[in-house]
């Protein structure tokens, strides 16, 4: 079957980045067509398992705090346009040693932005939220602007929006191939042919096959992440007694978690996965004693949750960079591309804002903030 009509511009890849940026360049008013090659809401890529992180401060970098800020209103607005709720503020322990990178980082970024933010004592942390235990040489940046989004809601929420401002979707139809010239593209796909004058490319784990000649050094990575049953105090789990959290328990080393959810509490290791070589052949199956490394983090915060049986767990993959900073780019060859994504593991919490830079971007040029960082050419994406 060929497709007929043109576009003004062609998202590839539906997830986290491209359903935003779908919605976005709709809510333009922008001819767009999404293309997906699996179904939506599925499970093989980067955005499924009931739960993702958002918050204000950011030790991964301050200069994420103007983003993620834009984001919180972002999913507020999404709420409001899809009325479903999406986010729950819950608060969040950042936990650490006083020298190390959670804590470091998170009080650098409240310092240079301002942001509100409170010390606990371990005492405090567990007067506050009695399922956690913090031993005294450690210490907790309480973040009140944290919490939790529903990634599965967000992302239908993005696609219910744009269809809903004009926008097509494709769903189980492989993008194979695209070709550029002077002014249009051509993307070919296992059941048709469509051109467009602009491409996004937010493919996610995927994204390294399409990027045609830059040869950029993106790391994909299988994470296992696991739901417990919760422990016998169930209230103390709840996500008004519950903040999310991560602990920095080995140098640089972070477990994460979130509170009891309909599937259980979850909670996982950052960055302690396999390196996958192709997408398509990362080990789906979780193995009994994965979970291990992830109980042995828990104990010394969360006691009773370590020791608690698995009741569900999921794969689900990181794209990474060597710095670990976003790619948010235009093709150095063709400058009619946009590449999106490699978000090296933290980035859902920002996709309604970095949809919003992307559609920004393919429309005037220009968004409203600075993308420099995450630029193509910078020395860490030269290999
Ligand atoms: C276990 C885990 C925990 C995480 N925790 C957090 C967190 O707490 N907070 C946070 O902010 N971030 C977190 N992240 C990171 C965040 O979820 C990702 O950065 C984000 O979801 C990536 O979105 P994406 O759109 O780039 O990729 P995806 O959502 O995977 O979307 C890419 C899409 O492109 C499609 N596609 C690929 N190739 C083609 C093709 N040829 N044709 C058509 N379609 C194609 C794929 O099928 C896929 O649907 C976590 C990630 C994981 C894996």
């Amino acid at each position: 079957m060929t497709q007929q009509r043109n576009y003004e511009v062609i998202v590839v890849g539906l997830g986290a980045m491209g359903s935003a940026t779908l919605f976005h360049l709709a809510r333009r008013g922008v001819r767009a067509l999404g293309i997906e090659q699996f179904g939506p809401g599925h499970t093989r890529g980067s955005s499924h398992g009931d739960s993702r992180i958002i918050r204000e401060t950011y030790f991964e970098h301050p200069l994420y705090v103007p983003l993620v800020q834009r984001a919180h209103e972002l999913w507020r607005e999404l709420e409001d346009v899809s009325e479903t709720p999406l986010m729950n503020i819950t608060g969040g322990l950042m936990i650490g040693p006083p020298g190390g990178t959670v804590v470091l980082g998170t009080l650098r970024s409240a310092r240079e932005h301002g942001l509100e933010h409170e010390i606990l004592s371990p005492d405090e942390v567990s007067a506050r939220f009695p399922a956690f235990r913090v031993a005294p040489d450690l210490v907790t940046v309480f973040d009140p602007r944290a919490g939790y989004l529903d990634p599965e809601a967000c992302t239908r929420a993005h696609l219910a929006g744009a269809v809903a401002a004009g926008a097509e979707t494709r769903f189980d139809e492989r993008v194979l191939d695209w070709t550029a010239n002077d002014d249009r593209v051509r993307v070919e796909t296992d059941s048709g042919s469509y051109s467009a004058e602009k491409l996004v490319l937010s493919a996610g784990a995927w994204n390294s096959r399409l990027l045609h000649g830059l040869e950029l050094p993106l790391v994909v990575e299988r994470q296992a992440v696991f739901w417990f049953d919760v422990p016998s105090k169930s209230h103390l789990y709840e996500p008004t007694a519950f903040p999310i959290y991560a602990h920095e328990f080995k140098p640089a080393t972070i477990c994460y978690g979130f509170p009891l959810l309909p599937r259980g509490v979850k909670a996982s290791v950052m960055h302690d996965g396999r390196i996958c070589a192709e997408p398509q052949d990362v080990d789906r199956e979780v193995a009994e004693d994965e979970v291990e490394p992830l109980r042995a983090s828990l104990r010394p915060i969360l006691p009773e949750l370590a020791e608690s049986s698995v009741r569900a767990s999921t794969v689900c993959l990181f794209t990474n960079t060597p710095d670990h900073d976003f790619i948010i780019d235009f093709h150095p060859e063709h400058p009619q591309v946009l590449v999106s994504s490699p978000c090296s593991g933290h980035g859902f919490k920002f996709a309604s804002a970095i949809g919003e830079a992307q559609a920004d971007l393919l429309t005037t040029g220009k968004a409203r903030f600075d993308l420099s960082p995450f630029r193509i050419d910078r020395p860490s994406l030269r290999q």
